[in-house]
């Protein structure tokens, strides 16, 4: 089961009452966090994270309110006596960027590994979870992600009991191997299984003007978390001027790309109650949901569960 919180969810600056936007997922122990604001490690640690568990940063541009965290981020981790890598990802220029803020993070205890995503978009794997990647429309190099996390095939317990197999092996067989019982049969995993799940898939695009590299992103994502800096639509063309996006322009992005639930996030300071503004989106797009400091969800959700709010 994949865990998906939303530990911070403004744009621009931290505020008292709503940390920058950042997003933690949790899949079997292992945590991917992206972006880290100033302020971020508070955030973590304010929604309950276990920041021991991350291993992967991914970056989508190098905004202050989307970077300026991570010296403090790194520091906290090795005072907590982190010693496994930490693997940093992010658009062209991570190199030089990281370097800078690094410079008065020294001493870590842990790797940090840099990867540069170069060109328009493309692929990259951590074991059998993907990352695809985009590049969005904010005047700077911006990255949207869409991670997906592979999922185990069905295991059938019907199948193994008619085969007479141990339950202590059932494990083994429904990670793929083949076992062999204590009567001398051989038993391929495929004799217990009943095939393939789709993967979990989850997009993250801020910030950025609609283009149509989102909507390959967004596509199919069991839950698209997307910018809207405002919920009024006489910000738009100032918001667009400005490489943002508002409520109408997420929703309009989750159902053209097919999307099953929406989470806004990165709204502008000057916006005190996102929420005034949701009926403007559900309009659009009905599951959306107003995203807020330390929203949660466990996925893939039951078929007949369809909100994320
Ligand atoms: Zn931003
Ligand atoms: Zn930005």
């Amino acid at each position: 089961m994949l865990d998906v919180c939303l530990p911070g969810t403004g744009g621009m600056l931290p505020l008292p009452e709503r940390w920058l936007s950042c997003c933690w997922l949790e899949y079997q122990g292992k945590a991917v966090l992206i972006d880290c604001g100033e302020g971020t490690q508070i955030a973590l640690r304010k929604a309950g994270l276990r920041m021991a568990r991350l291993e992967t940063l991914l970056i989508t541009h190098f905004h202050a309110d989307h970077i300026a965290g991570l010296p403090g981020l790194l520091l906290t981790l090795g005072n907590q006596g982190k010693v496994t890598p930490l693997k940093i990802i992010g658009p062209r220029g991570l190199r030089a960027v990281v370097s800078a803020l690094t410079s008065i993070a020294g001493g870590l205890p842990f790797s940090v590994e840099l990867v540069e995503l170069h060109g328009s978009g493309g692929d990259y794997h951590i074991g059998e979870t993907h990352i695809h990647y985009r590049m969005l429309n904010h005047g700077v190099p911006c990255l949207g992600y869409r991670i997906s996390y592979h999922r185990k095939p069905i295991f059938n317990p019907r199948k193994a009991a008619a085969l007479d197999i141990p339950k202590r092996l059932y494990s083994v067989l429904h990670r793929g191997d083949s076992v062999k019982l204590p009567d001398g049969r051989t038993v391929r995993p495929e004799q217990v299984l009943d095939g393939e799940r789709p993967p979990i898939r989850i997009a993250y695009i801020t910030d950025s003007v609609y283009c149509e590299n989102m909507v390959d992103l967004a596509s199919g994502a069991d839950l698209l978390i997307c910018e809207g800096m405002y919920g009024d639509e006489n910000m738009r063309d100032k918001m667009n001027e400005k490489g943002h996006m508002i409520f109408q322009d997420a929703a309009r992005l989750a159902r053209t790309a097919g999307a099953r639930a929406l989470w806004l996030t990165h709204f502008s300071p000057a916006l005190r109650n996102p929420k005034e503004h949701l009926a403007a989106a559900q309009a659009i797009f009905l599951p959306a949901a107003v995203g807020y400091d330390g929203i949660r969800t466990i996925l893939p959700r039951a078929s007949n569960e369809r909100a994320l709010n």
